[in-house]
């Protein structure tokens, strides 16, 4: 599919600012539909660790372009979800959510060449889906249904209040920057967060995981049955 094109599989896109409830949400409708499940904030949590591990700094242009050409990119399964390599080597999760990585992510995820070697490997995504026979795929990110798959057939966006986005956190055992996070990526250039027009959208501060799960199934099946 190019960025124009009607998406030959199903394609739920659900975007949202930090710990909004996208990770929980996509996984279970993911599994509720068979859906394959693509997490691209892991993708650009996983270049910031690669990043700092060869100490690249942001403004470091030239080092960071030849170093994402150097990348050699891999796609794994884990149940539904795809698990995204780089260099053959998996990054242990709480690697991929420490200080470190939560302080930079956005930085490196603001920058051109970063964003565009990302868009062109989820786009490729439509075919791993495919070929592994999934009946369609749920994305979440920022830009999801607004440039990566700006065709997606549901297009959902999530919300929480500040108060509840914090104890989800802190929940988790995992120190956060979600403040500093949501300005950078909301007031960036590239692909800002943004809410899509035409996105469903659902505040979770007061639902469950199950009644958000059922407001995403109810809608795609009212998509799929008016195709
Ligand atoms: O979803 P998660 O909080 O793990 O994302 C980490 C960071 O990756 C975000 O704060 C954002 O800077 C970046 N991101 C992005 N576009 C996406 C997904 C994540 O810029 N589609």
């Amino acid at each position: 599919m190019t960025a124009n094109s009607e998406p030959d599989l199903s394609i739920i896109s659900l975007d949202g600012a930090a710990a909004t409830g996208k990770s929980s949400t996509a996984r279970a409708v993911a599994e509720a539909l068979d859906y394959l499940h693509v997490d691209t904030g892991s993708h650009y949590r996983i270049i910031c660790y690669h990043l700092n591990q060869k100490a690249i700094e942001p403004i470091e242009s030239n080092k960071l372009l030849a170093a994402l050409d150097e990348f050699k990119v891999n796609t794994t399964l884990k149940k539904n979800s795809v698990l995204f390599e780089i260099n053959e080597t998996q990054v242990d999760s709480d690697d991929l959510r420490s200080y470190t990585v939560n302080t930079q992510v956005s930085q490196f995820a603001s920058l051109k060449p970063v964003r565009d070697f990302l868009l062109c490997y989820q786009r490729s995504l439509i075919n791993f889906a495919q070929n592994n026979h999934f009946k369609g795929m749920i994305v979440e990110g920022r830009d999801i249904g607004s440039v990566v798959f700006p065709n997606a057939t549901l297009k959902v966006f999530l919300e929480a209040d500040a108060s509840t986005r914090i104890a989800r956190r802190e929940k988790e055992g995992h120190t956060d920057v979600i403040n500093e996070r949501d300005t950078i990526d909301a007031t960036r250039k590239l692909s800002p967060l943004t809410c899509p027009n035409d996105a469903l959208n659902i505040d979770t501060s007061q639902l469950s995981l199950d009644e958000v799960v059922s407001l995403i199934l109810k809608e795609i099946s009212y998509k799929d049955e008016s195709k």
